[in-house]
């Protein structure tokens, strides 16, 4: 049965796209990996494993499209739109913020004289790619968007129907604990939080564990760059969340070296969390 891990963190910067790339390397010298880069601001880790990406399909989310000719300026649809994505004056047809609407329907279904059509606004795209074995699909959000879990959903619909041919589906998650970061874990068996042992990465890998106990998803700690400051904060936030450090991956001049020509890292801390996982 295929395992879904996700690789996440409260802090960008903290290596999660070097070690997501590293690991589905690692795993796909025997199994059958599917990489899903859900990062979607910033996806990076088709460049990490030299994927030159294929586009698959856009991403569209509804969105409201006045006619003017059935609206009445009663003002209905500015009531219902949770997001102040409509401004309404008295007398006047309703303005729409299309950089504020999320495509809830909310207003269309709210108008009494069905003057809101559907329109449709692009909100992304999903790319497709496979080097070293292993799989790859990212999707990337188009500038400015303000809701862009819509976007990690329609990714994960895409590989819906695929995921029973993997043995593991690696999703790396945006850094941070908001909507399209829960959205990427959602689902998903284990999670690595990755972090740093800095005060800094204390509080982000915080919040990040405290995400993960909400949403009932076991998770492990990979602390990168263990040897550059204080282990013991990264302990006492393990401790109080159940969690523990599966694996300490030093400053390694063969890491930093491997990193910096933009190749996918190979290191024994890499495969041992492999191992552990197979236990
Ligand atoms: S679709 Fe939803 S968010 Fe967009 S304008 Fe209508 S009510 Fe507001
Ligand atoms: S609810 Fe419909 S009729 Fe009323 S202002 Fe909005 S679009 Fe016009």
């Amino acid at each position: 049965m295929v395992k879904k891990i996700a690789i996440t963190g409260g802090k960008g910067g903290t290596g999660k796209s070097t070690i997501a790339t590293a690991l589905a390397l690692e795993l796909a010298k025997r199994y059958k990996v599917l990489l899903i880069d859900a990062d979607i601001d910033c996806p990076n880790d088709h460049l990490i494993l030299n994927i030159k990406r294929e586009k698959v399909k856009d991403i569209f989310q509804p969105v409201p499209r006045l006619n003017k000719q059935k609206c009445r300026k009663c003002g209905n649809c500015a009531k219902v739109c949770r997001e102040k994505a409509i401004v309404f004056v008295k007398g006047e047809h309703p303005v729409f913020i299309p950089e504020q609407c999320i495509g809830c329907s909310a207003c269309m279904i709210a108008c009494p004289f069905g003057a809101i059509e559907k329109g449709k606004k692009k909100i992304g795209t999903i790319y497709k790619g496979k080097n070293y074995n292993v799989n790859f699909f990212s999707a990337e959000t188009e500038i400015g968007l303000e809701e862009e879990s819509p976007v990690v959903n329609a990714l994960k619909q895409h590989i819906k129907n695929i995921e029973k041919d993997y043995d593991y589906i690696l999703f790396d998650t945006s850094p941070g604990a908001h909507c399209n970061v829960i959205s990427a874990l959602q689902g998903c068996d284990l999670a690595f939080s990755v972090t740093e042992p800095t005060p800094l990465g204390q509080h982000d890998l915080e919040l990040s564990l405290k995400l993960l106990k909400k949403l009932k998803i076991p998770s492990q700690i990979i602390l990168n760059k263990s040897d550059v400051g204080d282990k013991n904060l990264i302990k006492k936030i393990a401790k109080s969340y159940n969690s523990k450090i599966i694996s300490e991956i030093p400053y390694r001049k063969s890491i930093l070296k491997q990193y910096s020509e933009g190749k996918p890292i190979k290191d024994k801390a890499i495969k041992q969390i492999v191992r552990k996982l197979k236990k």
